[in-house]
């Protein structure tokens, strides 16, 4: 264990001053009198895959090398995936070893795979390289594959229909673990991973900078080159993000955690609705549909007795009316910690026809992996009460 001391309100350039390159991976608890405890993991150096093209091209250049070297190193770690520097054979000894000495290429551990005897559906456990776990879910479909990928370790937002949000969040994901939740899956599947869903643990717009690389990169020719259309952000509506994201005009698709179409409801099983209102929810949708014009989707998980009632279908469509949106259903997933029920198979499709009598689009997701453990956060939640080693 390390210690330094500085002055209050100090650290951060502190941090800095040490190097760089490195980040800080832990929250910090320093005392009054600015005292911080390093642990041997608090350093750690940037992963390299976290780099945009335009940001190697800025490193290679302060180590003196032309900017056409970024495409090469660009190809070896996202396109051929390397595991070390030394893999990269074009590229000569001493920026290799340059790079492994600012730099780290790291994998994420798989530590448990589920998979559905049903459908081809596989859940992922991941550990990160500081012992914390993550899920990722890897979805069979006639024709594609999807990946429903984590964003966070864990989640401050709260819902209460959620098993991720019950322990809250330890740390967000680098946009070099993002990736790697891809990468890990197209390599034990051996398939092509064809669509991506920012939908498993995390609240990805609290994280918008980090998610916006993860986006340039998977997006980017020379590596995985997956097309934004392809890219769906779901989010339980940070409203001033949604707006910071519609001016980036992307083409990615916005999934709102919507769930309720009431602030009164919302507010008893969102946290974040009692901090914005549905109102100033739908009004940066409405933004965002301005800015890039793709269509917004809705989540509405249903909750037997909550909200799947004629009144909330009206109040729903009411609230969607005029609007360029779909509404996905989605039965809600049991949750031990939580008493909420999924209504029968009969009373989600009448709320669905509901809606479409109103004039919505409207969907029920189809139901993968009903045979693991599904519900995001719970196979996470089942390891670390087995007190895993991982946890
Ligand atoms: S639903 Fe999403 S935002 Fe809400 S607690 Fe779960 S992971 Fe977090």
């Amino acid at each position: 264990m390390n210690k330094i001391i500085f002055p209050n309100n100090t650290l951060f350039r502190i941090v800095r001053a040490v190097h760089k390159t490195h980040t800080v991976l832990f929250k910090i608890k320093a005392n009054v009198t600015g005292t911080v405890l390093l642990t041997q993991n608090f350093f750690m150096m940037n992963d390299l895959r976290s780099y945009t093209i335009s940001e190697l091209k800025t490193i290679l250049a302060s180590y003196g090398e032309k900017p056409y070297r970024a495409s090469q190193i660009f190809s070896w770690l996202h396109e051929k995936r390397v595991s070390g520097f030394e893999e990269m054979t074009d590229i000569s000894k001493d920026l290799r070893q340059k790079l492994s000495g600012d730099y780290c290429i790291v994998h994420l551990k798989i530590a448990e795979v589920q998979s559905s005897k049903k459908d081809g559906t596989k859940k992922f456990l991941y550990e990160l390289h500081d012992g914390n776990l993550i899920e990722s879910v890897f979805m069979k479909y006639r024709e594609w594959n999807s990946a429903c990928i984590s964003s966070q370790a864990g989640c401050d937002m709260g819902c209460r229909f959620c098993a991720s949000g019950i322990d809250g969040c330890v740390r967000s994901l680098t946009a070099a673990e993002m990736l790697d939740e891809i990468y890990t899956m197209e390599e034990y599947t051996g398939e092509k991973i064809n669509s991506v869903v920012v939908m498993g643990s995390g609240e990805p717009l609290l994280l918008l900078d980090e998610l916006l690389r993860f986006i340039e990169i998977i997006t980017a020719d020379g590596g995985k080159h997956l097309s934004q259309r392809s890219i769906t952000v779901s989010t339980c509506g940070i409203v001033p993000k949604i707006r910071e994201l519609a001016e980036k005009k992307l083409q990615i698709n916005l999934a709102i955690s919507l769930h309720a179409a009431t602030d009164e409801k919302r507010q008893q099983i969102m946290p974040i609705a009692k901090k914005y209102s549905i109102a100033e929810l739908m009004d940066a949708c409405v933004c965002y549909f301005e800015q890039t014009g793709r269509r917004l989707t809705f989540e509405y998980a249903l909750i037997d007795g909550f909200n799947d009632t004629g009144e909330d279908a009206a109040e729903l469509a009411d609230l969607l009316k005029g609007k360029m949106s779909h509404v996905n259903l989605i039965p809600v997933n049991p949750v031990k910690e939580r008493d909420f029920r999924r209504p029968d198979g009969e009373k989600a499709r009448r709320f669905k026809v509901r809606l479409e009598n109103f004039g919505i689009n409207v969907t029920i997701r189809r139901e993968l992996g009903s045979d693991i453990d599904g519900a995001c956060g719970q196979l996470r939640r089942k390891r670390k009460k087995q007190g895993s080693e991982y946890a």
